[in-house]
Formats: C-alpha cells, sequence, structure tokens
C-alpha cells in the first residue's frame, strides 16, 4: 500500500494506474475509520482494479465553533485499517497543502442545500463538494463510494457530479450500525455513557416510522409526531430537526407519502450532532 502526501504524487500515481488501462475507485474519508467506511472501502474494491482512500479533515466544510481542531484523528489505526482493508493507496494531504497560500476558488451549491443540515451548517456542502470535486481531480477515480449514511451528502454530491459533467459514477452505500442499532460515526467518540444509550433512540425512531409506513400510513404529519415525540422522551436529546422529505429533491412533504419518502434526522446530545436517516419503503 502507498502512502501518499503530495497532492502533486497523487495525481502521477493516478496517471500511471489509468495509463496501464486500471480502473480506480476511490472512498474519501476524515479517517478515525470505523466498520462503515471500511464497509465503502469492500464495495470500492470489488468495483475496481485500484483502492484508492483518502484521509483528509477537510477545514473548507467545518463551520466557526464547530469541531474542526478537536475532530478524532488516528493515522496509524488509520492506516492499519486500510492496509488490511486492501487498499492500494492512501492519500493522507495536510491542509496546507491542498489548499496552499492563494488558494480562493470555491463551488457553491443550490436549493438542495439550503435545508436540512444545509440550514444549521451554513456553507458546509459548499466546503464539501469543494474538496470533493479537488480529491477527484488528484485521484482520477472511475468510481467513488459514499455512505447513505450522509445522505444529504449523498444527493449533494451526486448532483455536483451531474451538474459539472465530472466523468466518475457515485455509488449510494448502506448504512453500518453498532449492535444497538446506533449509526456509526466517528463523531461517536465524543458521547458519554449516557447520551451513548439515549442515542438509541434515533434508530428505534426510524423504526417506529418504517413500521408505520408499511403498515399503511401515508399522514407524514403522523409520523413525524410519533418519531419526534420517541426522542424527546430522552432528557439528553434536543431536536435539530426531523423531516420527511423526498428522497431525491429533499423538499418536505406535506401531503399523503406518494412519492419515495426518506425520514431524516440530526439530534444533539451535549455537544454532540448525530444524523441519522431512512428511506421509508412498502415491506
Ligand atoms: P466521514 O469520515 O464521516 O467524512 O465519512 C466518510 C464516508 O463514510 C462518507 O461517505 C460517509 O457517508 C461514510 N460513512 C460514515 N459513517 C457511515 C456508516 N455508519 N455507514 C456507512 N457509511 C458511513
Amino acid at each position: 500500500m502507498d502512502l501518499i502526501r503530495d497532492p502533486a504524487a497523487m495525481r502521477r500515481w493516478a496517471s500511471e494506474a489509468r495509463s496501464r488501462g486500471e480502473s480506480i475507485a476511490f472512498v474519501p474519508t476524515m479517517g478515525y475509520l470505523h466498520d462503515g467506511h471500511l464497509s465503502l472501502m469492500r464495495i470500492g474494491r470489488a468495483r475496481a482494479d485500484r483502492l484508492v482512500t483518502s484521509v483528509f479533515v477537510n477545514p473548507l466544510q467545518f463551520g466557526e465553533g464547530e469541531d474542526l481542531e478537536v475532530y478524532p484523528r488516528d493515522e496509524e489505526g488509520d492506516l492499519a485499517k486500510c492496509e488490511s482493508e486492501g487498499c492500494d493507496a492512501v492519500f493522507f494531504p495536510q491542509p496546507d497543502t491542498m489548499y496552499p497560500p492563494g488558494f480562493q476558488t470555491r463551488l457553491v451549491t443550490g436549493a438542495l442545500t439550503t435545508v436540512l443540515c444545509g440550514a444549521s451548517r451554513p456553507g458546509h456542502f459548499d466546503g464539501v463538494v469543494t474538496v470533493v470535486l479537488k480529491l477527484f481531480n488528484l485521484v482520477q477515480p472511475h468510481v467513488a463510494v459514499f455512505g447513505s449514511k450522509d445522505y444529504q451528502q449523498l444527493q449533494v454530491i451526486t448532483r455536483m457530479v451531474r451538474d459539472l459533467a465530472v466523468p466518475v459514477e457515485i455509488v449510494g452505500a448502506p448504512i453500518i450500525r453498532e449492535e444497538g442499532g446506533l449509526a456509526l460515526s466517528s463523531r461517536n467518540a465524543y458521547l458519554g455513557p449516557d447520551e451513548r444509550s439515549q442515542a438509541l433512540a434515533l434508530n428505534q425512531s426510524l423504526a417506529l416510522a418504517q413500521e408505520l409506513f408499511a403498515a399503511g400510513e401515508r399522514d407524514p404529519g403522523v409520523i413525524l409526531a410519533a418519531v419526534r415525540a420517541h426522542i424527546q422522551a430522552q432528557p439528553l436529546g434536543e431536536i435539530d430537526y426531523v423531516q420527511l422529505v423526498d428522497a431525491e429533491e429533499l423538499t418536505p412533504l406535506y401531503g399523503p407519502l406518494v412519492r419515495p419518502a426518506v425520514l431524516v434526522l440530526a439530534v444533539r446530545f451535549g455537544r454532540t450532532r448525530l444524523i441519522d436517516n431512512r428511506v421509508l419503503s412498502e415491506s
């Protein structure tokens, strides 16, 4: 496995692979890798000749007062996990090489990011798509894998690739959960024991919504009220949003549910903001 820190070296590595006729799968991450990240690597591994993972805590996507400085890091552990998942290269750049003095160009996202996490984290998704496009230009992947845990991010990146005709296939991957149902996240490391046990209510509330939907409930108000009540029963949880939205446009659904709908939620436990979601299905 090659450890590459220099963006120019990453681009050379990718160009050489491509000139040998090899296809490249790419998994961008912010590190502190867990089984969710590793599941994306397995999907990537199966889809291309070469697998590249990047680890970069991207300052552009963090707002004032967010957790950029304290975001958990474990370079040694991350490299060992990439190696054992069969990565061919790990791209581990530093902010000053990704954003050297004079860097000033950013992508601007649209309606998809005026809602949900975009509403509570202004500028966040512009920072995400900017770094993702730059990473794509360096890694030159044929296919890139993103988790549907970050549902809005997956939609925003899919749209960016479509809008700008970026020559890469975006693959969405299922959410990987702990045994109790909590979606794996690097930020789970911030949770205290009580917060962690109360956070199980997130997945429970999604399951409750799915049960209601499968039983024929189509009134968003009824489903949302049940979900909110379940989360509000946890004294340490503070709802940022709980919404039922169109699965592609992320617009809120008010009438009887007829189009594919996803229940999305963000809940704070102390200083930790957790997100989760579930696409509602007939069965
Ligand atoms: P992050 O390191 O949090 O930026 O995440 C990197 C990638 O891993 C993103 O595409 C995430 O959606 C994905 N990811 C994070 N947590 C999970 C999870 N529990 N299951 C599946 N994918 C995940």
